[in-house]
């Protein structure tokens, strides 16, 4: 039972879901982020609203979903909204499971619970987008920020920034000077991004940047699963002296579990996994394997916030740390939260994710290495209308 359930007792609440919906939008950047495996050239997000009859208005963004977005978008407003538009908000796990719930969903030509990852995925952000929009509505309805609803653990948390992608991969100075830029910004550290280089030549960024500027920068690197065992633990070896706080996604997609244990039994770098996972048994699984020391499943993916609480508290058990794979208008909630976390990550390179910087009219501050909690109820955003015109993908627009 969560506090807002609990709460309810003592503060009877009516609120009865009166409409969902989700908005795409679809925004090409301006230029390619190249990292290990894939490139960026969009930053793509949904947009959640939740109504109650008693005029509450919940409104959320997240997720990054590239070409299943449409998907997505139609399993949430076709299918799931309309298992739980007149239901009551609390308890919100009821909604959830409702979602969740493998009663037919007819899906193309096949249901959506059979075994099919793609479909599976597809669910899991539809159900994520709307329990957003749920806990915001959650929060607004009992004037509460989502952190607070959640176990209040910290007003702030420490925060990176991700960087250092294929363009500057080759040039030094270049990246002590984005890594300036990030400190300018009030970030902590930076996350880099490693393994599309030779590993000798990556290690000779890490050392770069720690030789540069010493124990006070957090230097975190993420290869996005690039590597085979074999690559990763030589990179982990090379890496020993640099202090990095951890070393994520360092295996290829179809070795995780025996892979990532084997280089956690070789290594004392922390070792991140969890944003390819899409469900929290997936989360339970990495950590009863002993795959991970941090879990950075992302709650846009994975089912949204209810979701995230239950790998949370399972990691807390288990002596794992939490992070959360980008989306920092969601994850500083999530983080503040518990007290198993470790740090908000953001882009401050506006180009890399203007959805971040333009969306919200309110961003949380950055101040001293942390992004602060604010006590505005829900999420605590409000949106720039605006941008949600020009970007959303559903529907025909006249150019001005
Ligand atoms: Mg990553």
């Amino acid at each position: 039972m969560y506090l807002g359930d609990i709460l309810a007792h003592f503060q009877p609440m009516t609120q009865k879901i009166k409409n969902i919906q989700v908005i795409p939008l679809v925004r090409r950047l301006n230029r390619a982020f190249q990292g290990s495996t894939y490139q960026i050239v969009s930053r793509n997000t949904l947009f959640v609203r939740v109504e109650t009859e008693e005029g509450i208005l919940g409104e959320a963004f997240g997720g990054d979903e590239d070409i299943y977005q449409a998907k997505v978008v139609a399993v949430a407003n076709e299918f799931l909204a309309p298992r739980i538009i007149g239901m009551e908000l609390l308890p919100i796990e009821e909604l959830w499971q409702a979602m969740i719930s493998t009663a037919p969903l007819p899906f193309h030509n096949r249901g959506i619970h059979t075994l099919d990852l793609i479909n599976h995925a597809v669910l899991m952000q539809a159900i994520a987008i709307i329990d957003l929009g749920l806990w915001d509505t959650l929060g607004k309805a009992l004037n509460k920020p989502v952190w607070r609803l959640l176990g209040g653990f910290r007003n702030k948390v420490p925060v990176i920034g991700i960087g250092g992608y294929h363009r500057s991969a080759g040039d030094l100075e270049g990246l002590v000077s984005e890594v300036e830029s990030f400190l300018a910004f009030g970030l902590s550290g930076i996350k880099l991004k490693v393994g599309s280089l030779q590993i000798t030549q990556d290690l000779k960024r890490v050392e770069t940047l720690r030789k540069h500027f010493g124990k006070r920068l957090l230097l975190c690197c993420d290869a996005n699963q690039a590597w085979t065992f074999d690559e990763a633990l030589q990179f982990a070896r090379g890496a020993k002296d640099y202090e990095l706080e951890w070393l994520e996604e360092p295996i290829r997609w179809n070795d995780q579990l025996v892979g990532l244990r084997r280089l956690r039994e070789e290594t004392d770098i922390p070792i991140v996994a969890g944003q390819g996972e899409i469900s929290s048994l997936g989360c339970r699984d990495l950590i009863l394997n002993r795959c991970v020391d941090i879990l950075n499943v992302d709650a846009t993916i994975a089912g949204g916030v209810t979701e995230w609480r239950r790998a949370a508290t399972f990691a807390q058990m288990m002596n794992v740390k939490m992070g959360h794979h980008e989306e920092p208008q969601v994850a500083l909630h999530l983080l503040a939260s518990v007290p198993n976390s470790t740090y908000v990550e953001v882009f401050p390179d506006p180009e890399r994710d203007p959805m971040w910087h333009e969306l919200p009219e309110n961003r949380p501050p950055i101040r001293d290495g942390y992004m602060e909690a604010s006590e505005k109820p829900g999420f605590g955003l409000a949106y720039n209308r605006e941008i949600i015109d020009i970007y959303r993908g559903d529907v025909a627009r006249s150019l001005p």
